[in-house]
């Protein structure tokens, strides 16, 4: 049997791989497929990014916003974060599904199946495979195909429990039950760039251990490989991160200027992604976009904003009360580490916090970065410097298992 394994380092902009920072890492790409140009989706966030990478479309086929999005809930839009285990039950309320297109969980369902270990949100694990086609592994819960309750990943979110993780993840599904397409999802170098400056020794720190079990991974791989298996691996990030400069507080932005009315009708919301945001108006406010959108123009903390056929090459469709996305501002000055450039980040109420530390989901220079690389035994060393993206990983996948790609946006990448 075919199959194919997908590890992501989640965070890790490609900048960041050399033989001296990341040793496994540059070993893979030098003996693989480097996708040097590859890209992230919009919004540039882990949940969205997760469904992405399990369905070969972006959100404005998938259906998932980003980290929080906007539901429409008795007339009214409720912005919810998708990280929470329920969120999926409020998207199914709201909208009768959860994501609008199959996985690849689903693909392969009868056809070796699907098992993914993940160690970030439990919504970025469950929009691998929300309507649980497959297995999914979490510390906050479980499930295998139909739903049935498996135990949960017994490691803690963080480094150390990246490591049980990977562990656990050559032991109980590399070398004990494998399946057509595994996945595994790090939480690091994420989470520590979260609380953390870009460049600093704790990013480096988190960089050199994630590297270590991505060697780990590929040194199993290869044992398996020696043994007659044919396995495609697939090693890869979601988007990169960039500098928390300044802070903006949305909410109470939309007070400031005269929408407090409209936003507590529950007519107009901001929906928050880091270092973006999306802009929901329903009924009464629908009036008054122009003007929201003309104010926003003006604000020094709005790098740019997409509506319209802008917003649907961006790969989000205006709908469901989603008019505007706005990737926040970006400055060039360094940080203390040396690292170019400090965004402005959406927040709100009193939940501002990681000034000086990373974020992301915008649409700047190195947030849209993530890297992949593609390694089989069949394939020679080579740099792709045509665009790839996200969307391209299902693809490459469900094409080397020999089984159709059809209806996704992404095209497979030619590795052999
Ligand atoms: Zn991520």
């Amino acid at each position: 049997m075919k199959r194919a394994v997908y590890v992501n380092c989640d965070g890790l902009c490609t900048d960041w791989i050399s033989a001296e920072r990341t040793p496994a890492l540059a070993a893979l790409s030098a003996r693989g497929l480097r996708c040097a140009e590859h890209r992230a989706i919009f919004p540039s966030v882990t949940r969205a990014s997760a469904a992405a990478v399990a369905t070969g479309c972006r959100p404005i086929r998938h259906g998932l916003h980003g980290n929080r999005m906007g539901l429409l809930e008795d007339g009214r839009i409720v912005v919810r974060d998708a990280g929470p285990p329920d969120f999926r039950g409020h998207m199914r309320k709201a909208l009768g599904r959860t994501l609008r297109v199959p996985t690849m969980s689903q693909r392969v369902a009868k056809q070796g199946g699907f098992v993914a270990y993940s160690n970030v949100s439990p919504g970025a694990a469950y929009f691998l495979d929300p309507d649980e086609h497959g297995e999914v592994r979490h510390r906050a819960g479980s499930y295998g195909p139909g739903g049935l309750v498996v135990p949960p990943l017994p490691v803690k979110a963080g480094l150390q429990g990246d490591i049980a993780m990977a562990d656990l993840f050559c032991d109980e599904v590399l070398r004990g039950r494998p399946r057509a397409i595994s996945v595994m999802w790090f939480g690091d170098p994420d989470l520590t760039m979260h609380n953390a400056p870009i460049g600093s020794p704790a990013h480096m720190a988190a960089l050199a251990q994630i590297d270590e079990l991505v060697g780990k991974v590929a040194a199993t791989v290869d044992a398996l490989r020696a043994k007659g298996e044919d396995i495609l691996l697939i090693v890869g990030s979601d988007h990169g991160h960039e500098t928390v400069g300044n802070g903006i507080n949305v909410t109470a932005w939309l007070d400031e200027n005269g929408y407090s009315a409209l936003r507590e009708a529950g007519q107009l919301g901001f929906a928050t992604q880091g270092t973006a945001t999306l802009l929901y108006a329903i009924g009464e406010a629908e009036r008054v976009v122009q003007s929201v959108l003309g104010k926003l123009k003006d604000e020094p903390w709005v790098g740019g904003i997409a509506t319209g056929v802008e917003l649907e090459q961006l790969g989000i469709a205006p709908e469901g009360g989603l008019v505007a996305g706005i990737s926040l501002a970006r400055k060039p000055e360094p940080n203390d580490f040396g690292v170019a450039g400090q965004r402005w980040a959406a927040f709100n109420g009193s939940e501002f916090k990681g000034l000086g530390f990373g974020q992301h989901g915008g649409w700047g220079p190195d947030e849209t970065r993530p890297f992949l690389i593609v390694d089989h035994p069949a394939g020679k060393p080579a740099r792709r410097t045509e665009r790839t993206s996200l969307i391209d990983i299902a693809p490459t996948i469900l094409t080397f298992l020999g089984l159709p790609a059809d209806d996704m946006e992404g095209k497979p990448i030619a590795w052999g």
